[in-house]
C-alpha cells in the first residue's frame, strides 16, 4: 500500500512578487477579453499570447538555462499557472509542450532533440499535441494498433488517433505507435514513442471533431504510409509504456484539475452582486471553501514535487477531486440561483452554458474518473 501525505506546503515569497507581475500582465494584454472566452480555461488559444508569455520567460519556466529554460522552481511556476487560470488566459497554444512534451523530451529525448526542439517551446513559437488515443483504445492505452514498421532510414506509420487536442495546430505529435507486435504476457512491451512533425510529414491527414459546444479542439488524425526518420524516435523503441506513465504524470494534480470552471464561479459571484441573500451567499461560501482545500491539496503536492518526492497517489487523489468539483460546478450554481444556462444570453447566462456543455468532457481528458478510482484503489491496497 502506498502512502498517502498531504505535507502542508507554502508558495514561497518570491512567488508572491512574481503573482503581482502576472496579474499587471494580464490586466494590460487582456483587457476587455470576454467571460465566455476565458471560461474556455486551458482550452483557449492565442499564440500571439503564447509568444508573450513565453518572451517573458514563462513557459519552460523550470527547464535548464542550456535548453533556453529559466531554472525556476516548480512553486513560482505554480504561481503562474494559477493566474492564468483563474484569469481564463488563452493558453492551450503552448500548454502540451509546456506541460508534458517538453518535459518528456528533456527527460527521455537525446541531447541533439532537446537542443533542436527545447528553445522554440520556450519561446511559445513551437506546439505540441498527443497523439496516444486510438478509436477503442482509450483507457486500454496498451491496446492501441497504429503501428510503425522499420524503413531503410526510419520509420512508416500507419495506423488512425483520436482526441487529439489541437492536432490541427500543433507543429509536433508525440505520438505512440506500437513497433512490435503485441505480447500477451507483456501487453506494455513493443510500444515507442515518435516525434512527427504535423506540417511536414507526408501521409498525416487531421479531421476536426466538434464538440457539444460546437468548437473543434480534437480532432482524428490519419497516418497513411508516413515516413519519419531515425531521429524522431524519442526515448527506447519499444521502451514508450514507461515514458507514457510517466508523461501522464506530468499532468496530474496542477491548478488546471481544479480551475477549469473558475471562470463561472467568478461570474456567479458578479451576477449575485453584494446582496446575494444568505442562502446563496453560503453556498458560494461552500463553494469558495472546496476550492481553497483542493488548492492546497495541489500546492501541497507540488511542494512534495519540488523536493524530489513522487507522490503519485496523492496526485491521483488530486485529480479525482479536482475533476469532481470543476465538473459539479453548474449544477452547484444552478442550485444557488436557479437561473438555467441560455447561449444567447446575458454574460452570466452565457458563461454557464458554455460551462454546462464543456464540463462533461473535464471527468474524461487524462484519464476517465472510473480509471483515476482504479489507480487510486490500488494504491490503497484495495485491489
Ligand atoms: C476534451 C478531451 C481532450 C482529449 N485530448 C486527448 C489528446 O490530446 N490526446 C489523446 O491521446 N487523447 C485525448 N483524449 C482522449 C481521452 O484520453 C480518452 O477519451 C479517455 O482516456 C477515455 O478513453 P475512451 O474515450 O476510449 O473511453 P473508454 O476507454 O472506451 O471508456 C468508456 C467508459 O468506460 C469506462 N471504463 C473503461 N475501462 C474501464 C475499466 N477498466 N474499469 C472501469 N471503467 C472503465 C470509462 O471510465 C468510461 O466511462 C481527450 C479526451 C477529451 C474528452
Amino acid at each position: 500500500m502506498e502512502d498517502i501525505r498531504f505535507t502542508p506546503g507554502l508558495l514561497p515569497p518570491e512567488g508572491e512578487a512574481l503573482r503581482a507581475e502576472v496579474r499587471a500582465f494580464i490586466a494590460e494584454n487582456l483587457k476587455g477579453y470576454p467571460g465566455v472566452e476565458r471560461a474556455k480555461s486551458w482550452a483557449g488559444s492565442d499564440p500571439g499570447f503564447s509568444r508573450k508569455m513565453g518572451a517573458r520567460g514563462w513557459i519552460g519556466m523550470t527547464w535548464p538555462k542550456a535548453c533556453g529554460g529559466h531554472e525556476r522552481s516548480a512553486l513560482e511556476r505554480y504561481v503562474v499557472l494559477e493566474e492564468m487560470l483563474a484569469a481564463g488566459a488563452p493558453v492551450s497554444a503552448h500548454w502540451v509542450a509546456d506541460r508534458q512534451s517538453g518535459p518528456l523530451l528533456l527527460r527521455f529525448g537525446t541531447e541533439e532533440q532537446r537542443r533542436k526542439y527545447i528553445p522554440a517551446i520556450t519561446r511559445g513559437e513551437s506546439y505540441f499535441c498527443i497523439g496516444m488515443s486510438e478509436p477503442n483504445s482509450g483507457s486500454d492505452l496498451a491496446s492501441i494498433r497504429t503501428r510503425g514498421e522499420r524503413t531503410a532510414d526510419g520509420w512508416r506509420i500507419n495506423g488512425q488517433k483520436i482526441w487529439t487536442s489541437k492536432a490541427h495546430t500543433a507543429h509536433y505529435m508525440i505520438a505512440l505507435v506500437r513497433t512490435r507486435p503485441q505480447d500477451p504476457k507483456d501487453r506494455h512491451a513493443g510500444l515507442s514513442q515518435f516525434l512527427v512533425d504535423m506540417k511536414a510529414t507526408k501521409g498525416v491527414t487531421v479531421r476536426p471533431i466538434r464538440n457539444m459546444a460546437g468548437e473543434a479542439m480534437f480532432n482524428e488524425v490519419f497516418f497513411e504510409d508516413a515516413e519519419v526518420p531515425e531521429d524522431a524516435l524519442v526515448g527506447t523503441e519499444g521502451g514508450g509504456w514507461g515514458q507514457v506513465t510517466t508523461e501522464l504524470a506530468f499532468e496530474r494534480s496542477g491548478p488546471e484539475r481544479y480551475l477549469s470552471s473558475y471562470q463561472l464561479l467568478f461570474e456567479l459571484i458578479r451576477e449575485l452582486g453584494a446582496d446575494a441573500g444568505p442562502a446563496a451567499a453560503a453556498g458560494v461560501g461552500r463553494l469558495a471553501a472546496h476550492l481553497s482545500t483542493l488548492r492546497q491539496m495541489s500546492i501541497s503536492i507540488a511542494t512534495m514535487l519540488e523536493t524530489g518526492e513522487a507522490p503519485n497517489l496523492a496526485a491521483a487523489i488530486v485529480k479525482e477531486l479536482g475533476v469532481a468539483y470543476e465538473q459539479d460546478m453548474p449544477n452547484r450554481v444552478h442550485d444557488i440561483v436557479g437561473t438555467s444556462p441560455r447561449v444567447a444570453g446575458g454574460a452570466f447566462e452565457q458563461v454557464m452554458a458554455y460551462m454546462t456543455m464543456a464540463a462533461r468532457s473535464f471527468s474524461l481528458r487524462g484519464g476517465t474518473r472510473e480509471i483515476m478510482r482504479g489507480i487510486i484503489a490500488r494504491g490503497l491496497g484495495l485491489r
